[in-house]
């Protein structure tokens, strides 16, 4: 069946979707607990599948942004005064009212951005299990840190205080799960919030807030704010903000960081990728090809540390190609509400035309598309790219240096394994990858030479106790684990005699 036969009728399921929910045409920001009503310019909140409005929501302005630091500023001193234990037990809390609304927030992140159900109906979960791993770190900030003083009777406790007011940035891909990334550690350092989503995935994130109040979270320690880059960037200058945390793209991170640096204002930068996977001589190709969407294309390409780029060795180059074509022409496009669909829609039609013009770039400089390059849209109104398979892609290529972001790998050849590595490390990039291989010890010797964040041996998944982070171009800073964690508190030394010494 045809991506147009299977989409027919599509609209009326969407449209009936759309109606069960909540949150769809909403008049305002999320400010010191309360819904605050407002007449501003409205953004359209597209459905990517079938590219109809469904729903909507107000643009800040700077005076909304001044309200929204405001009441985080007023609900900071008590927040940050209650006991971590406490802190930590409102997170747990707030795990399982997050759970509570598994449905409707799956359903609302899918209709926002056109990530498949079988992804989508996750978030949920994936967001309770992030807030309970940062609970569950409470011991951190409970532990006296005693260090000791070189050469004399004195000793340093080192305290640690919530770094204070901090905005939270995040980009369209995962809505849920890249607030709940700066979000729960922020939460249990003991700052305040204000989040701003980005503006194609705005209505999702409103159910963390609702169960943050459900769970007992005060009014004002959580505040949203919608809108555009420049609602963004009104709030990274905003003078009551402490510290920015972004996740986005690299030409935006620099931007922030920019502004940040003239400010003086810590900040977290999780930016763009492009990462490899090596497949070594003595890889599992069953093993590679079973977890091959989730490692290289997940949530129809557009997720940061995936590894777009695989690079084989000739001795299973030819085997590489057909196993990577087979499994991507196998895996079903078409409807994300349909929990067999794996790749849905692109997200924006802004997204579409990019995707496709990388393809475009692709087919001009030589590439070999083993499954699709097809440029033409195949469905009328939604947001579809055909999924795509270059081989015999050379490093210099764009399509091998530029973050696509949608469905499209590419496949390099390599002379050996010393190529492979050197062209996994060919580009401004530095954030995910993966090593296929059998011999484990072999593949960790690999991994350790790519220069890279976060590097997986025959898979890659984030892990929620250690830390994920790009190098190079691909950010500043870390999420997750006790190093994501730090990013939100200050420290401060405190010299004294140790007990029983003198000063
Ligand atoms: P984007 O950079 O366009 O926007 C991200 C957010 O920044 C949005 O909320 C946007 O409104 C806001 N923004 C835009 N201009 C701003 C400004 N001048 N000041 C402050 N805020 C501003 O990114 P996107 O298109 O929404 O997301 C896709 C990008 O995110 C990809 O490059 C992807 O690799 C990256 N990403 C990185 C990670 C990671 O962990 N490294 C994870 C997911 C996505």
């Amino acid at each position: 069946m045809t991506l147009a036969a299977t989409l027919s009728g599509l609209r009326d399921a969407h449209r009936a979707a759309a109606a069960s929910l909540p949150y769809t045409r909403v008049e305002s920001f999320r400010i010191g607990g309360e819904d605050v009503a407002v007449r501003r310019r409205s953004s359209a909140v597209i459905d990517p599948a079938t590219g109809e409005q469904w729903g909507a929501v107000p643009v800040a302005e700077p005076a909304d942004v001044d309200a929204a630091v405001s009441a985080a500023r007023t609900a900071l001193a008590d927040w940050a005064a209650t006991a971590p234990a406490a802190r930590a037990a409102a997170l747990q809390r707030m795990a399982e009212a997050v759970e509570r609304r598994a449905d409707a927030l799956g359903l609302t992140n899918t209709l926002e951005n056109g990530t498949p159900v079988s992804e989508s109906s996750g978030a949920a979960a994936n967001a309770a299990s992030i807030l309970r791993v940062f609970a569950s770190l409470v011991d951190h900030l409970e532990r006296p840190d005693v260090r000791p003083f070189p050469g004399g009777d004195r000793e340093t406790l080192v305290a640690r205080d919530p770094i204070g007011v901090c905005a939270l940035i995040a980009p369209w891909n995962f809505p849920i799960n890249l607030v709940v990334i700066k979000l729960a550690p922020a939460l249990l350092a003991g700052c305040a919030v204000v989040i701003k989503p980005a503006s194609p995935t705005p209505l999702s994130v409103r159910f963390l807030l609702d169960a943050a109040t459900e769970a007992g979270i005060p009014a004002g320690v959580i505040n949203l704010v919608t809108g555009d880059g420049a609602t963004g960037d009104a709030l990274v200058r905003h003078p009551g903000v402490d510290k920015v945390a972004f996740t986005g793209s690299t030409p935006v991170g620099r931007r922030i960081a920019a502004a940040c640096g003239e400010l003086l204002r810590p900040v977290t930068l999780e930016l763009g990728g492009k990462s490899s996977a090596i497949v070594l001589p003595d890889a599992d190709l069953d093993l590679m090809s079973a977890g091959l969407i989730r490692s290289c294309l997940r949530n129809t390409g557009q997720t940061c540390y995936i590894s777009t780029r695989i690079i084989a060795t000739p001795e299973r180059y030819d085997d590489v190609v057909d196993m990577v074509a087979a499994t991507v022409a196998a895996a079903p496009v078409g409807d994300p509400l349909d929990p067999t669909t794996v790749f849905g829609p692109v997200a924006t039609a802004s997204q579409r035309d990019s995707v496709v013009g990388h393809i475009r770039a692709g087919l001009r400089e030589g590439a070999r598309a083993v499954v699709g390059g097809d440029v033409a849209a195949p469905v009328d109104g939604g947001f579809f790219v055909a999924p795509t398979v270059f081989a015999d892609v050379r490093p210099h290529h764009a399509i091998a240096q530029e973050e696509i972001f949608g469905p499209v790998i590419t496949i390099l050849p390599a002379r050996d394994v010393d190529d492979a590595i050197a062209i996994a490390n060919g580009t401004r990039f530095g954030l995910g990858g993966i090593v296929f291989g059998r011999d484990e010890d072999a593949a960790f010797e690999v991994a350790r030479r790519i220069d890279t964040g976060s590097v997986g041996i025959n898979f890659f998944a984030s892990n929620h106790y250690a830390p994920f982070g790009g190098r190079h171009d691909s950010g500043l800073g870390v999420e997750y684990g006790i190093e994501g964690l730090e990013a939100y508190l200050v420290p401060q030394s405190i010299h004294r005699a140790r007990p029983g010494g003198r000063p």
